[in-house]
């Protein structure tokens, strides 16, 4: 962020009461903010708005928010905290791993919800440097699409682009084929061996980047990027 103009936070929730309750404490506490009353709209608005910020309800119409997660992050790293009625470990985990940054559960005191996108906006600022991601002398640039090394560039084809991306942004975690083809690649590919020949590609041109990082295999549960 260059600018000084309040964070925009996209409520995407079609629960007219709760979006109000949320709305209202966000702009008391000096956020700018934006509304979405389904799934298609929350990714609509995402990507016109650009928003620092998403609370993503996880029981939206037309498109639930484990869909609009993962179409959020094909395009990106915008933060996003899931909203969820459930209090399951199911869902929990489900999201984390396709990439949500946080997570709260219904019903929640709305300044505890300031305080979680207050924390998550900072450690995104933070490390995030506006999408700079750094691991093992790799540098990923989200908002450029490029990553480079100390050898120069690395050229990466659209899927292992976003597979790269999603493992950096959680180094040493672990991801089950199913949560790489939910997070990171379209449609018409999303086959778990298909992730096998993207993951087998990308570890070669790791290899030969000199860049310290591996892609580790973790037997029966899936791969995971390590600095070595
Ligand atoms: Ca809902």
């Amino acid at each position: 962020m260059t600018d000084q103009s309040p964070s925009l936070i996209l409520i995407a929730e079609d629960e007219a009461q709760i979006a109000e309750i949320l709305d209202a404490y966000l702009r008391r506490a000096g956020f700018r903010t934006a509304r979405a009353g389904d799934g298609d709209a929350a990714l609509h608005l995402a990507r016109s708005l650009r928003p620092d910020l998403i609370l993503l309800d996880l029981n939206l119409p037309k498109r639930d928010g484990f869909g609009v997660l993962a179409s959020l992050r094909q395009d990106g790293t915008v933060p996003v905290i899931v909203i969820s009625a459930l209090d399951q470990d199911i869902d929990k985990l489900t999201a984390l791993r396709i990439g949500a940054d946080d997570y709260v559960t219904k019903p929640f005191n709305p300044n505890e919800v300031v305080a979680r996108i207050t924390a998550v906006l900072r450690r995104s600022l933070a490390g995030g440097e506006a999408g700079l991601h750094r691991l093992g002398g790799l540098a990923l640039n989200t908002l450029a699409h490029e990553i480079s090394t100390a050898q120069g560039p690395l050229s990466l084809t659209p899927s292992e682009f976003r597979l790269l991306e999603h493992f950096m942004r959680r180094p040493g975690r672990v991801f089950s084929r199913g949560d790489l083809v939910d997070a990171c690649l379209p449609e018409a590919e999303a086959l778990d061996r298909t992730v096998d020949s993207h993951i087998a590609n990308l570890r070669r041109k790791l290899a030969s980047s000199g860049a310290q990082a591996a892609l580790t295999t973790v037997r029966g549960v899936g791969y995971r990027l390590d600095a070595t």
